[in-house]
């Protein structure tokens, strides 16, 4: 008698498959078919990653601009000297100088009181 390894898989988006499943072991074949069943078939699953994929590019894209104007009051706020470059290079090097700046600050002024403070009290 053949051994059965293929599988007929409905899938939570509607679609059909027939999945071969001999590299699995027999007795969790029907275990991993069923969760298979559970799933979304290759297609529909590699289109939602695809579309996670652009989301991600825009919220990067809509944070990137965020983190710019940020950065951009901030350097006005200190009066910062402008930064000379490429088109590209100055808007990445004005929130290097932000990022780095910022962090300094929080790590040498706000935590540093608060440990003094923490000494103190
Ligand atoms: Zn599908």
């Amino acid at each position: 008698m053949a051994v059965k390894t293929i599988w007929p898989i409905d899938h939570t988006c509607g679609h059909h498959a027939d999945r071969d499943l001999p590299d699995r072991p027999a007795d969790r074949r029907a275990g991993f078919a069923e969760w298979l069943a559970r799933q979304e078939c290759t297609d529909c699953w590699r289109a939602s990653n695809e579309g996670d994929e652009q989301d991600k590019a825009a919220w990067l894209k809509a944070k990137r601009a965020e983190e710019q104007t940020a950065s951009e009051a901030w350097s006005e706020q200190y009066r910062m000297p402008p930064l000379e470059g490429t088109e590209r290079a100055v808007p990445w090097g004005v929130r290097c100088r932000h990022q780095i700046l910022t962090n300094a600050y929080t790590a040498l002024v706000t935590e540093g009181f608060s440990v003094k403070f923490s000494v103190l009290s």
